[in-house]
Order: structure tokens, then C-alpha cells, then sequence
């Protein structure tokens, strides 16, 4: 066993090594760029870490990520607000915008329904979502979940909830493959997909 041990160094390598893909050598790697690196940009990098854990929430009204009340997709006047996507998580929304075909807005549920998980109807935003669908000037919820098992019936279960409720219900499918997860499908992708989607 080595001798050589530098307490914060250690620390930091720890920290880093919890970050999702990056195992010990990544983590090595980038603590001892840190390291190396100048003052400043250490300091922009914990203030980017604080500042991204303190000026944010989620929107009160599609629980994506905002720096307001409302996210800035939500408070866009440009944006298309009777139609609602609804995906699973925020990195959707992410991929979705990153295509370039979306003009509507959001609503994300959180997850889905997953029993084998302990995910029930109420542990997601599916009350919220009914509440939008009944109050808003709603005219299509397009189901954007992942192809899971789960996605798939949660978007069974979404779609009929939302029969009860004057909108056109419709869901993305075309070309992408089951079992995916939308932040890892390519742009055109999932641009041709919520071109092309589906009545329900
Ligand atoms: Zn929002």
C-alpha cells in the first residue's frame, strides 16, 4: 500500500468519483487538472456548482427547471401554449428543444409508473398534468415518454385519463427504438418523431 496521501486531493477525487460515468481514473484525471489549474477557474467552478443549486427550482407550472415561478419556456409568449409535451424527465425537455421541432410547451411528470420501483400514479405530476389538460386552453397532449415497459403504460394510462378531457391525445414513436431513452437519441431523430407522431 503507497504511503502517498494528500488529504484534499483525496477529498476531491471522491466528490468527483460520485458523478454518474466517471469512475476513480476519470476522477483522478480531472482533480488533478483542478489542481493544476489557476484560482480562478476553481473558483468559477464551485461558484457554477452553488450557484446552479441555489438559483434554481421547478416551474410551478411544468416542473421543468426555472430560475423564476415560471421556466423561460413557459414564459415565452412565442410559444405555442395549448399544446403540452409531456416527458418524463428534464434532460427530455433538453433533447427535445435540442431538435428544434417543438414550438409548444412542457410538462414534466417526474418519472413513471413503476410498480417494480415503488413509482405510483401519486408519486408523479399526473394530478397536475389533469388539472392543466381541464383548466388551460389545451388542444393536444403529445405523450413523449421513454420506450420502456413503463413508459409504454404510462402512456396507456395517461391516455385514457386525458379521453375524459377535451384534447387530442397523440404520442411519439416513429423511429425511435423501443426501449430508449430519449436523451440518447439522435436530434433528427427525435425531430422526425414528434413530426411524424401519432393519434391516440
Ligand atoms: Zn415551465
Amino acid at each position: 500500500m503507497s504511503q502517498f496521501k494528500i488529504a484534499s486531493l483525496d477529498n476531491l477525487i471522491v466528490q468527483l468519483s460520485k458523478l454518474p460515468g466517471i469512475g476513480r481514473k476519470t476522477a483522478q484525471r480531472l482533480a488533478i487538472h483542478i489542481l493544476k489549474g489557476s484560482h480562478d477557474y476553481a473558483e468559477a467552478l464551485t461558484g457554477a456548482i452553488v450557484d446552479v443549486k441555489q438559483n434554481t427550482r421547478l416551474c410551478g407550472r411544468c416542473f421543468n427547471i426555472a430560475e423564476d415561478t415560471l421556466c423561460s419556456i413557459c414564459a415565452d409568449p412565442g410559444r405555442d401554449h395549448s399544446k403540452i409535451c409531456v416527458v418524463e424527465d428534464i434532460v427530455d425537455v433538453m433533447a427535445i428543444e435540442a431538435s428544434n421541432e417543438y414550438r409548444g410547451v412542457y410538462h414534466v411528470l417526474g418519472g413513471v409508473i413503476s410498480p417494480l420501483a415503488g413509482v405510483g400514479v401519486d408519486d408523479l405530476k399526473i394530478r397536475e398534468l389533469l388539472e392543466r389538460a381541464r383548466t388551460g386552453d389545451i388542444g393536444e397532449v403529445l405523450l413523449a415518454l421513454n420506450l420502456s415497459t413503463e413508459g409504454e403504460a404510462t402512456m396507456i394510462y395517461l391516455s385514457q385519463l386525458l379521453k375524459n378531457h377535451s384534447v387530442e391525445v397523440t404520442r411519439i414513436a416513429h423511429g425511435i427504438p423501443l426501449g430508449s431513452h430519449l436523451e440518447f437519441v439522435d436530434q433528427t431523430t427525435i425531430g422526425r418523431a414528434i413530426l411524424g407522431r401519432q393519434k391516440i
